[in-house]
């Protein structure tokens, strides 16, 4: 395998956390490049370490992207072979890489993926989603206005999103305040010793982690609206009915509740005094 080590740029996915998770190809190809290009070079020795790897190692953080570009392209030049890896997981998913990607490709050098861990694939491959599309991310925004924008705007979608511990419970709060009838899968600490996934409503999930242990790494989907909801309200316009609420104030109360709009509601409503 050695002898097939190219005169390229190899982006190596790295474990998540369990170290036992890295391919066969991954090592081989750390083991025989010429340099490889760690996000954190110490967090990478212990990698290395590991699997007795010797290769040398040159920092790449996404400070130093830039002024790394020149050297790694020289190295190129020369014939040699790079490997790229971050902390963890896979390369330029939420982690720095996409300069020096993008300039080798304008040199017209390979760049060659080797696949392995990424946090929001692990998530998802662990869940039940219901349809096959998500939408990723990467890290949810930090401000109110702007998480709820995004939700908004990907209310359809099976949302997929990083998200620090400090940061979870404001997170949860605030989607539980203006969405409260989503429903959202947490995978925390994926691959390592406290693994856990859970699947709740979301006011659940507050409660769940308000007062559970929040620590570790996050991964977050929050599930896409449901069109079932709209089967669902049959039962509960009847119920409202039969308390004489009018169409419009059974519309109006549903449509927070569910977060559909109140007109199609409304519609759902008069159809059914037709029948
Ligand atoms: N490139 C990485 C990947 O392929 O998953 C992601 C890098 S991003 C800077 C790091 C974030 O990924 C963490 O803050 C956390 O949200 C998520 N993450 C990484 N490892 C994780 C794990 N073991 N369990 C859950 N989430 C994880």
């Amino acid at each position: 395998m050695a002898n097939n080590i190219e005169n390229a740029l190899y982006i190596v996915a790295t474990p998540i956390g369990n170290l036992e998770d890295i391919t066969l190809r991954a090592l081989d190809v750390l083991k025989n490049v010429d340099i490889i290009a760690a996000e954190d070079t110490r967090n990478t020795s212990v990698l290395l370490e590991k699997y007795s790897i010797s290769t040398k190692l040159i920092s790449y953080h996404k400070y130093s992207e830039s002024s790394r570009v020149e050297l790694f392209l020289e190295y190129l030049k020369e014939g040699k072979s790079i490997a790229l890896v971050s902390d963890a997981g896979t390369p330029l998913i939420s982690d720095p890489g996409e300069i020096l990607v993008e300039n080798v490709l304008n040199k017209n050098y390979k760049v060659i993926p080797i696949v392995g861990a990424n946090a929001a694939i692990a998530l998802i491959s662990a869940i039940p989603r219901k349809k096959e599309d998500f939408k990723f991310i990467g890290f949810m925004p930090r401000v109110k206005n702007q998480i709820k924008e995004t939700i908004l705007k990907n209310s359809k979608e099976n949302l997929v999103f990083y998200e620090s511990p400090n940061r979870l419970i404001e997170t949860l709060e605030i989607i539980k305040e203006e969405f409260p009838n989503k429903k959202i899968a947490i995978g925390r600490e994926l691959t390592k010793k406290f693994e856990e996934i859970k699947i709740f409503e979301i006011s659940e999930m507050v409660e769940y982690f308000k007062t559970n242990t929040l620590k570790g790494e996050i991964v977050c989907m929050l599930y896409a609206d449901s069109n079932d909801n709209k089967k669902d309200l049959t039962i509960e316009i009847k119920k409202l009915k039969a308390l004489n609420l009018k169409d419009k104030e059974i519309a109006k109360i549903l449509s927070a509740l569910f977060n559909i709009n109140k007109n199609e509601i409304y519609d759902i409503c008069i159809k059914l005094n037709q029948k």
